[in-house]
């Protein structure tokens, strides 16, 4: 007998709806169930109050957009094989499993990525989430760790899980843009749904349905710049940097405790085992980061006491190339001669390079860039950059850089030193400012 369809609510998508007794079997496994307890946005709350939604509702919604994905594809007579479906829906649900708490900054300060946590996850023997998919057969986690990492041989199904138009960004996208009420970071996901067309390896989109395509892109790039790459909520990310630089740093120096736990001592002095990583969360992690609040080494308990209290430092933007080390030397000298340690209180942050894999870091590209409309009268595929001037300069423009420096408030508000700071840098200039020729815009395409 068939077992009873399990329906959950959510904000997002409405309900999703689980079918395989295997799907419920890894969304109750503890690695997973380990999401409820990680921000999907990290430290963005304190930007956009909204946004403390979990990585465990991404997930979710990843696994019911890849359900749509499929079950639209079968309508058509394009479905895949029951076996691919599964690893489609068991990949999309798993991909995210990996993730640290407040992943970018403790993933810069360990030196590590979540995508090789997810695949060590999912393949350790001991793992509830590893057991649930040796159900299928022995070889099934390997398969789902390959989509993950990439390596699989169906890219069809990789692309679906990590692809120009994948489950985890439609998912994504909707949910920030729903949690931190930023509603031009909406689109139309059924209609997304309905233009896709797998064609042997690779999903491209109806060319009837390019206005769909051109308001994702849009989305996309609304949400970078005012979500992901918003100055403030990349404030208390430098912050949270290095309050977790500087217990790094203790740890290696002090052979004292640091932290009330153990796991999180383990994984800051780089000794631990996958068990402490999975039990560090946000919320442990924040209990730390509240004891350090008393800590007797001074850099630790206020860096600490800044997170906490949300006293983030201030920004000043230093246009599009890098700084010389002259100037790196300048900005430091400037936070040195207010009595703050520059290698904790001041930090150049870069970001709009790496555009397509910037925040979430989940993906690359997979077959190159672009996304592709394939006209059905001419079985042709343009890619949509091509024929969308909106998106060839949007596209332009993302390849701009945007340096700012981060210094604490105090730094910028003293006359004298505000002053030092305001000649180096271009606080006229406004990020996200357009500076485009025609002629740039004429070779503009896609990156
Ligand atoms: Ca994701």
């Amino acid at each position: 007998m068939r077992e009873p369809e399990k329906v959950l609510k959510d904000p997002v998508h409405g309900y999703i709806y689980i079918h395989d007794p295997l799907i419920w079997n890894v969304i109750n496994a503890r690695e997973v169930q380990r999401l409820r307890r990680v921000r999907q946005l990290g430290a963005a709350y304190l930007t956009y109050p909204g946004g403390e939604h979990s990585r465990f509702s991404h997930s979710l919604g990843v696994y019911e957009v890849m359900r749509q994905i499929l079950s639209h594809f079968e309508r058509n007579g394009w479905g895949l094989s029951a076996e691919e479906q599964r690893l489609a829906l068991v990949s999309g649900l798993l991909h995210d499993v990996g993730h640290a708490p407040f992943s970018h900054a403790l993933e810069s300060v360990l030196g590590t990525h979540h995508e090789d946590w997810s695949v060590a996850i999912i393949r350790d023997p001991t793992t509830e989430v590893h057991r649930a998919l040796a159900g299928v057969s022995p070889e099934f986690a390997n398969q789902v760790a390959q989509v993950i990492a990439k390596t699989h041989p169906n890219r069809l199904v990789v692309s679906l899980v990590s692809g120009q138009l994948d489950a985890d960004r439609l998912d994504y996208l909707m949910r920030d843009s729903l949690f931190t009420g930023v509603d031009y970071g909406k689109f139309d996901l059924p209609r997304i749904v309905r233009i896709m067309v797998p064609q042997a390896d690779r999903l491209v989109v109806k060319k009837s349905g390019r206005y769909t395509v051109e308001a994702y892109l849009l989305a996309r790039y609304f949400m970078y710049w005012q979500v992901y790459f918003h100055p403030v909520c990349r404030a208390a990310e430098v912050l949270l940097k290095s309050v977790l630089t500087r217990a790094q740093w203790l740890i290696h120096h002090q052979s004292e405790k640091l932290s009330p736990f153990t796991e999180l001592d383990r994984v800051l002095a780089g000794t631990w085992s996958l068990g402490d990583y999975l039990t560090v969360d946000d919320n442990l992690l924040l209990a730390a980061v509240s004891a350090w609040r008393q800590h007797h080494d001074p850099v630790l308990s206020d860096l600490s006491r800044r997170f906490l209290d949300r006293r983030l430092p201030k920004y000043r933007e230093l246009g599009d190339r890098r700084p010389t080390v002259e100037t790196i030397a300048a900005l430091n000298q400037i936070v040195a001669s207010a009595g703050f340690d520059p290698q904790y209180y001041c930090a150049i942050d870069e970001i709009g390079a790496v555009y397509y894999d910037y925040y979430l870091g989940d993906q690359v590209e997979l077959d190159g860039p672009g996304l592709f409309l394939w006209d059905e009268s001419t079985s042709k595929l343009i890619e949509v950059s091509k024929i969308s001037r909106a998106i060839r300069s949007m596209a332009e423009e993302t390849k701009r850089r945007v340096i700012r420096v981060y210094v604490p408030e105090e730094v910028e508000e003293d006359p004298r030193l505000g002053a030092r700071l305001h000649q180096m840098t271009d606080p006229v200039r406004e990020w996200g400012e357009l500076d485009l020729s025609a002629q740039e815009l004429g070779d503009g395409k896609e990156s």
